[in-house]
């Protein structure tokens, strides 16, 4: 059921927000994922009333039944987004719309109640609105949004709830590396897949990332950093790795990322990197790549970069890739030129940095 009415996300102040100098110590140093600021928005949807009971509201946590859905089921899903204050000390969104939109798609694969992208919006600008002295300002520090929708119904039988919560977190970031960019290590499953046709790898949810959890413990097993997942059915063609997609570069200027086959994540900061490629004269390709043709092109030379990409460490250079047969370094193992390049504009734009020639950006405080 969709409602015709925007929700309102009324603030209702936490009245025990941390100090001033307790935020500014975990801005100082923020991490990643550890530390919460003082409101979540949240609302309610049932299937004989919607979605109501939509609000900003002190952080705190949920009481569960036992027999909630998603605890058995896994029927949930979720965003990753953020909020980037720029040097005048406005803050701003990237691409939110896209995210609106894909948590839409992502709630109908899961059979969960779509949430208007205007709601979701509105929920993310209310929260910004209460936290706004939580957003960071300067180097790489953002503050990182966590949207999130689930079935709250406590009954155990299968189908697809008939209540639902959404949510949506914030998070204070940091650089995602702690000293630099630094080139990490692929492991190549052909063990382990996330996700094969007809089923969940396109819609961001929770279930994925358990599935692919046992494979990082692989890769670690192997000295690798992450883990890079090829297709389903044949263990042949690249896909992406278990929260980024990837990326592959050529001597003659090609930017290739694996083709949306269904059972790719469409992340933001991949469609935007195509849509960057052209300005920096390089040729952007959407096509099925396999292990082999890489392993060979980074042996040959005429690959000579590879790097992954995703909305929280924005482009991260892969330095090798390993599977069961060897290992192939990538070019000379550092941060090649071209994705340090990317990088860097990617985020200018981010930042208030450079132009936001393609309207990427809007503002919410
Ligand atoms: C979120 C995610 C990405 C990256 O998407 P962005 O929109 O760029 O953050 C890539 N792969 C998977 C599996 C993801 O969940």
């Amino acid at each position: 059921m969709q409602n015709a009415l925007a929700l309102e996300f009324e603030q209702r102040r936490n009245p025990h927000p941390l100090s001033p100098s307790e935020r500014a110590a975990i801005l100082d140093d923020p991490g990643f994922g550890t530390n919460f600021t003082d409101h979540m928005a949240v609302a309610t949807w049932t299937q004989a009333d919607g979605w109501h009971d939509s609000a900003v509201v002190p952080y705190g946590p949920f009481a569960i039944d036992p027999a909630t859905a998603v605890l058995h089921y896994a029927q949930e899903v979720f965003e990753g987004l953020k909020a980037y204050r720029h040097p005048d000390g406005s803050v701003w969104l990237f691409r939110a719309d896209r995210n609106a939109d894909r948590f839409a798609r992502s709630a109908a694969r899961l059979a969960l109640p779509v949430l208007a992208p205007a709601d979701f919006l509105g929920s993310i600008e209310g929260l910004v609105a209460a936290d706004l002295d939580w957003v960071p300002s300067g180097g790489e520090k953002s503050l990182y949004l966590r949207p999130f929708m689930f079935a709250s119904e406590a009954f155990l039988g299968v189908r697809a709830a008939h209540r639902v919560t959404y949510c949506c977190i914030a998070s204070p970031a940091g650089s995602y590396f702690a000293s630099g960019v630094k080139p990490v290590k692929i492991w190549i499953s052909t063990t382990y897949t996330r996700a094969a046709s007809g089923g969940t790898g396109a819609a961001k949810c929770g279930g994925n990332y358990a599935a692919s959890l046992i494979a990082q413990q692989e890769a670690a097993e192997h000295g690798c950093d992450q883990v890079m997942f090829a297709d389903a059915a044949e263990h042949t063609w690249l896909e992406e790795l278990g929260g980024m997609n990837v990326y592959l570069i050529t001597t003659d200027g090609e930017l290739i990322t694996p083709e949306l086959t269904g059972s790719i994540l469409e992340g933001v900061t991949r469609d935007s990197i195509l849509t960057l490629a052209s300005e920096w004269g390089l040729n952007p390709v959407e096509r099925r790549i396999s292990v082999a043709e890489t392993l060979d092109g980074l042996r040959s030379g005429r690959i000579s970069e590879v790097f992954a990409c995703g909305t929280a460490a924005v482009i991260t250079p892969i330095a090798s890739l390993h599977n069961d047969e060897g290992d192939v370094v990538v070019g000379s193992g550092e941060a090649g030129e071209v994705t340090s390049a990317l990088r860097t504009a990617l985020m200018d734009i981010q930042y208030g940095r450079a132009e936001d020639r393609h309207n990427w950006l809007r503002q919410i405080a």
